[in-house]
């Protein structure tokens, strides 16, 4: 059996908050639908932050209550704090996705706290969850993303150590993913190894997860390292939706169709259908005005020989 390598498509969320454009609650979900009958299992669909701060994703509540359950497909919810994580529990999200920094520059300014105070946040939420757990109720699985791995564009450089003793923090308050993002598209693949290598060994029993923004061309360059450091589970986004806020005009995230297409055609499975990926990609450049950044949607996959 070929390995299978889990995508964890973003766009929905990380995507489209990055992106000028606001789009419609209904347009919203049905680009959940189309991406959840194109092979999504987890996406990330709503953010549960101050929609006054963030316009583009009002309405969480809205696109939840859209979004019937349905075995096999979880969606993500992202929150900042202890309140959002609360918000994500009554609008009844499958997964709670927790971000927080590797640097105290972009914790600052995302957050208003220091990392040590965000570790603190992710304790009291970790705490939250297990009494949920405990009584009965359920609620949201949990996982946490480190923004600024590979460069914050307020410190700079980040070191392995600062990556590895937040990890093991993470990995102290048991949560069972914890996501390394290049928030502002600056790695590159060899960085990307020795930080998943420190990450693994600060938590051993945690799933790894990689966050690739394609700011300076490196996003595939740095899966492929990823996949390759044994890491099987990563982020994109359909059409390579989004952006940097700190690189005005860059593109988005690693589009899902150019990695699926890497993946399936070096003899992984995914589970995505390509074509429907393609489809959906240029449905919603439709929607925004502008033609997705992803390589696959521009060129088609493999090309099939001519009769
Ligand atoms: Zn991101």
């Amino acid at each position: 059996m070929s390995r299978f390598i889990e995508i964890v498509e973003v766009g929905p969320r990380d995507g489209l908050q990055n992106e000028a454009v606001v789009v419609s609650v209904e347009d919203r979900i049905e680009l959940i639908r189309r991406l959840e009958a194109a092979g999504a299992r987890r996406t990330e669909v709503v953010s549960l932050v101050n929609p006054k701060r963030v316009p583009q994703m009002a309405g969480a509540e809205e696109i939840m209550a859209g979004l019937p359950k349905a075995e096999g497909r979880s969606r993500i919810g992202l929150v900042l704090n202890a309140k959002g994580f609360d918000r994500a529990v009554e609008a009844g999200v499958d997964e709670a996705n927790i971000s927080l920094a590797a640097s105290d520059g972009f914790a600052q300014a995302n957050s208003g706290m220091t990392v040590a105070q965000q570790l603190d946040m992710v304790a009291e939420i970790a705490e939250r969850a297990h009494n949920f757990a405990g009584s009965g109720a359920g609620g949201p699985r949990l996982s946490a993303t480190v923004s600024t791995v590979w460069g914050c564009p307020f410190d700079g450089e980040v070191s392995v150590e600062q990556v590895a003793s937040v990890v093991a923090r993470l990995a102290e308050l048991k949560i069972p993913e914890i996501a390394l993002a290049d928030t502002i598209g600056a790695g590159d693949p060899w960085a990307v190894t020795r930080k998943v290598e420190a990450a693994k060994k600060a938590a051993p029993d945690a799933t790894l997860r990689l966050h690739f923004h394609d700011t300076r061309n490196t996003g595939l360059a740095n899966a492929y390292a990823g996949v390759e450091a044994g890491v099987s589970v990563l982020d994109a986004s359909v059409g390579g939706l989004g952006g940097c806020p700190f690189a005005p005009g860059a593109t988005g995230n690693i589009g899902t169709e150019d990695l699926v297409y890497m993946l399936h055609r070096g003899g992984f499975e995914t589970g995505y259908d390509l074509e429907a990926l393609i489809e959906t990609a240029r449905w919603i450049g439709g929607k925004i005005g502008k033609a997705p950044a992803s390589r696959l949607s521009r060129a088609g996959g493999f090309p099939k020989p001519r009769a």
